[in-house]
Parts: structure tokens; C-alpha cells; sequence
């Protein structure tokens, strides 16, 4: 029999009728006699809830407690799926992140997973008990609990398979698999049998929240076989226990994948804001002066483009950051203005940054054109443009996220016959 970690998120534990389905595709996998940990989020808005209520508490927190605080959810979902289980007759047991131990590294609010000492969750696998673990959370060095960031349930799951040695690692979620893009906002967007780690961990890093980039990193690193699946379909339906052909989408490496398209994928970012300093010095250690600081305040700064102006002697620099940290990235740049001697500060919000992906691009060229042309085509101005290896990323205003997104994907042949 084989070992598995089944991962719920939230809109799948969103009640208690859902919690019930969840524990019935758990019961399958057991029932067929295979080891189980589940790994659950919180339910639904809770977690958002909860971080609304730290906020209104202090908008400046301590992390400490702001994880103490915001790992209640999972802790509540973990309880109520044990409790469920237990009533149809499952043998199941809940853990919490320190309970395991998971061990994490002191980012309060976005810690890392550094190790799980899972010995006492496989010894009970011996009595066929089921280990329900709470997602998004665990142990830090100050013996605190700590969080994982946003959607980090994911990387517990992954994490939980490669300590146990798991066969499999299916996160359940609201969408039966990954998509070429957020099939909410384009509908047209098919459903991929296979995705590539790195694709995935493109497509993830630039905005596509189906998986937390961390998760992906994990299963590419530990080769964990990652399957994207739905956990609203109905847990007793045909193939759905299929142990080499589970329904989904699985991550993979590239090798595996046989069609291999040009581009992938699309994803989006929303939420982004642009700073431009205009006629900056120009002169060695100025790019230092500038993302250093920022830095050094977790700003996370992303597309970056540097102008010549004229005169030789300034130059203009542009670059992008979450929109929420606009305030306080503006506020470090201001502070830093007599070492950096910028004539002005600009900035602007409510920009979304859309990615073309594909492994498929270093060997094709004309992809960033076809992109530009396209875009142009439809009246929509581009910001700012990054490219890698495997993916370009293009900065618009985010009043033209849907029309992007969807010319985009019907540019590169994506869009379902
Ligand atoms: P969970 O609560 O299960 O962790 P998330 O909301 O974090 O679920 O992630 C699932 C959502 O990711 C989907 O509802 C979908 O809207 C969104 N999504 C964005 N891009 C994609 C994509 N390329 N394929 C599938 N889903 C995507
Ligand atoms: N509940 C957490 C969040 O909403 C973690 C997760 O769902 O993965 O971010
Ligand atoms: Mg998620």
C-alpha cells in the first residue's frame, strides 16, 4: 500500500458540509488501506478575517502575535476534520504545527519550513490512524508558532510528503486542476494533464495562486509527485481512487511532459505599483542606495528599469512594488533623498503585471513581439517589460487586467476549440 498527503483549502473546508465531503475523499484513500496525513487550511475568509482583526487591533504589529492570531484557523479546521473522520468511523487524529513537530526558521508571518520530525505521525500510520494537520503553521526557534505566508498551507502539505516519504501529495482545491490561465477570469482557459515544475513555479511566482511558489520549489527539490486536484467532485465517483492516474493536473518534470507548447501559461498580478526617481546621479553605488534600504524593509522590489538621460550626468529609474508597500517604500526613498540627489519622485498604483510562460521560449523568438503587437492592437499601454529565459512580463494599467489576459491567451492559441 502507498503513502499519501491530501491537502484541503479553504473554500473546500468552507462549512461543515464541505468539511464532511473532504473527509469522505480521506475515508477512500484509507479504506484502501494506504497510509494518510491530510493537511488542511482554514476555512474560507478566515484567515482573512482574522489578519482584518490584527490590523484593527494595531495597523503596527508584533509578527509573534500576528502568527499567534492568524494560525487559529487551521487549528479550528484541523479539530472539526478530525472530529468528522472519527464519526464515520475513521480512526483520526489532529496535529497542530508544534504538536508534530514542524520546525521553521524565526520569519514570523513568513517563515520557512526547516524540518519535520514526523516519526510519531508514520508510527501511527502502523494503527492505521489518520494524522490531520494543520496547514500554514509551524514551530519557530523562540518556541512561538509561526506562519508561512499567504497560502502556505500548500507548502506544509508538500513538505509533510517529502518528510514522510509520501508516494503522492494532492492538494485539493476549487478548481479541478491548473489551468493555461485563472479560469475565472478567461473561460476559454484549458486544463493542462501536465505542467512542468519550473513552468509552475513561474506561473506561481507571478501571480497564478492555485500553489504557494514555495510549494512548487519544494516538490521540484524533493521530487515530490504534486497532483492539482478537485475536491468538489464526488469522492466515490469512478477513477477518482485511481492511485497512478488520479484526476488533476500533475507537476512534473519536464522530461515527462510529451507536447510541449511554446507558451504555457498566463498569469497575472494585481496590486502592483510603480516609483519612478527622475534624474537620479549617475554615478557606481546608486542602485545600491536605492534597493538597499528597501531591502533591508522587506519591500519587495520586482521590474526594474534604468533610463540614460540625456545630459549623461543623471539617469531615470523605474521599478515596481506591491501596491501595499507603496506608502512605506516611498516614505524609506524620501528619507534617503540627500545620499541618492533625485530631482523628483513619482509614483503610481493600481497596475498589474501579466506574464507570458513557456519552456518553449529559448528556443523560439518572436514570442515578446507577438505579446507587444497584440496589446497594441487593443489600445492598452505597456509600463514596463522583463524578460527571462521563460517568461516576459509586461506592466498595464489594472483597468486592463481581464482584456490582457484574455487577448494574451488567444494570441499564443491557448483559448479552448
Ligand atoms: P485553496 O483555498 O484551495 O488553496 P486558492 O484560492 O489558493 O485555493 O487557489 C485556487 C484558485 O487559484 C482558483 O480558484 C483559481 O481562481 C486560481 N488560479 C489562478 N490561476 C490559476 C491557474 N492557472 N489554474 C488554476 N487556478 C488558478
Ligand atoms: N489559510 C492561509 C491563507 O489563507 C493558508 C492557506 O490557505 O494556504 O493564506
Ligand atoms: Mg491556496
Amino acid at each position: 500500500m502507498a503513502r499519501l498527503v491530501l491537502k484541503f483549502g479553504g473554500t473546500s473546508v468552507g462549512d461543515i458540509d464541505r468539511i464532511r465531503n473532504v473527509a469522505r475523499h480521506v475515508k477512500r484513500e484509507a479504506d484502501a488501506g494506504h497510509d494518510v496525513a491530510v493537511v488542511v487550511s482554514a476555512m474560507a475568509g478566515k484567515t482573512n478575517e482574522l489578519v482584518g482583526w490584527c490590523r484593527q487591533a494595531s495597523p503596527i504589529h508584533d509578527a509573534r502575535e500576528y502568527d499567534a492570531v492568524v494560525a487559529s484557523g487551521e487549528q479550528v479546521t484541523a479539530g472539526l476534520l478530525a472530529i468528522t473522520l472519527q464519526a464515520m468511523g475513521v480512526n483520526a487524529r489532529s496535529w497542530q504545527g508544534w504538536q508534530v513537530p514542524i520546525r521553521t526558521d524565526g520569519s514570523h508571518g513568513a517563515a520557512r519550513i526547516q524540518d519535520i520530525d514526523a516519526a510519531e505521525i508514520v508510527r501511527r500510520f502502523e494503527e492505521r490512524q489518520v494524522a490531520v494537520v494543520a496547514g500554514f503553521q509551524g514551530l519557530a526557534p523562540d518556541n512561538r508558532i509561526a506562519t508561512l505566508g499567504r497560502g502556505g498551507s500548500d507548502t506544509s502539505a508538500v513538505a509533510m510528503a517529502a518528510a514522510i516519504g509520501a508516494d503522492r501529495c494532492d492538494i485539493y482545491t476549487d478548481v479541478d486542476g491548473v489551468y493555461t490561465t485563472d479560469p475565472r477570469i478567461e473561460p476559454k482557459a484549458r486544463r493542462m494533464a501536465r505542467i512542468s515544475f519550473e513552468e509552475m513555479l513561474e506561473m506561481a511566482s507571478l501571480g497564478a495562486k492555485v500553489l504557494q511558489v514555495r510549494s512548487v520549489e519544494l516538490a521540484m527539490v524533493h521530487k515530490v509527485r504534486t497532483f492539482v486536484r478537485s475536491s468538489f467532485e464526488d469522492p466515490d465517483a469512478p477513477g477518482m481512487g485511481d492511485f497512478d492516474n488520479p484526476p488533476g493536473t500533475l507537476i512534473c518534470d519536464e522530461d515527462e511532459i510529451v507536447e510541449q507548447q511554446v507558451v504555457t501559461g498566463i498569469a497575472y498580478s494585481k496590486d502592483e505599483a510603480q516609483i519612478s526617481l527622475r534624474r537620479v546621479e549617475d554615478r557606481p553605488g546608486v542602485a545600491a542606495a536605492i534597493f538597499g534600504p528597501l531591502a533591508d524593509a522587506g519591500v519587495n522590489v520586482d521590474m526594474i528599469v534604468q533610463n540614460i538621460s540625456e545630459s549623461g550626468d543623471a539617469t531615470d529609474m523605474t521599478f515596481t512594488v506591491p501596491a501595499g508597500d507603496l506608502d512605506k517604500a516611498t516614505a524609506i526613498l524620501e528619507k534617503a533623498k540627500s545620499q541618492m540627489r533625485y530631482d523628483a519622485l513619482q509614483s503610481e498604483s493600481g497596475l498589474t503585471k501579466v506574464s507570458v510562460i513557456g519552456i518553449g521560449m529559448r528556443s523560439h523568438t518572436g514570442v515578446a513581439a507577438t505579446a507587444f503587437k497584440a496589446l497594441a492592437a487593443r489600445g492598452i499601454n505597456i509600463k514596463a517589460i522583463t524578460t527571462s529565459e521563460i517568461k516576459i512580463s509586461i506592466l498595464i494599467d489594472g483597468d486592463f487586467t481581464e482584456l490582457a489576459v484574455r487577448t494574451l491567451h488567444g494570441v499564443y492559441g491557448l483559448d479552448k476549440a
